[in-house]
């Protein structure tokens, strides 16, 4: 069995006027993110980090902001897509471990459902998908709530070496 890790980073800036959804989930009262598609940096690190176990590319040469299909696309469908493209070169998720950093929102009360719709993506069992939220204890542009920054890495596995 092999077996091949992968990490993924994603950051957006907070927009106002946008909904904000992360990791699948719409979040209620409070400001969205910024991007090209729904901006959910939650969803775009861990395509990177599926995509990177495999050596398959990143979020960027997939799905580039300059196409106008990815324009407020649902970030969820794209990690699918990724996901069904590192399948068709032989591999499975094992698991996957998120670490959103945010003064706010609360990531916590969302954490379950966020690893559900990840995990439904993936193909994977929720129990496989990992969502924890950090403070950056109001240091720098995460503490001042400029933004938001993902951390995540991905095992995958493949029964060829
Ligand atoms: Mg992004």
């Amino acid at each position: 069995m092999a077996m091949r890790v992968g990490t993924g980073y994603d950051s957006h800036r907070f927009d106002a006027a946008r909904p904000l959804v992360l990791g699948g989930v719409t979040i209620p009262g409070h400001a969205g993110l910024s991007g090209h598609s729904d901006g959910d940096a939650v969803a775009h690190a861990v395509t990177d980090a599926v995509l990177g176990a495999a050596s398959a590319g990143d979020v960027g040469t997939h799905f580039p902001p300059s196409d106008a299909r990815w324009k407020d696309a649902d970030s969820i469908e794209l990690l699918r897509s990724a996901t069904a493209l590192v399948r068709a070169a032989g591999w499975q998720v094992v698991n996957v471990d998120v670490t959103v950093v945010c003064e706010s929102p609360k990531i916590r009360p969302h954490a379950e459902a966020m690893a559900a719709r990840l995990a439904d993506a993936l193909g994977v069992s929720s129990g496989r998908v990992s969502i924890k939220g950090k403070t950056n204890e109001g240091m720098g542009w995460t503490g001042s709530g400029e933004g938001i920054a993902v951390h995540a890495v991905a095992l995958i596995e493949s029964e060829a070496s």
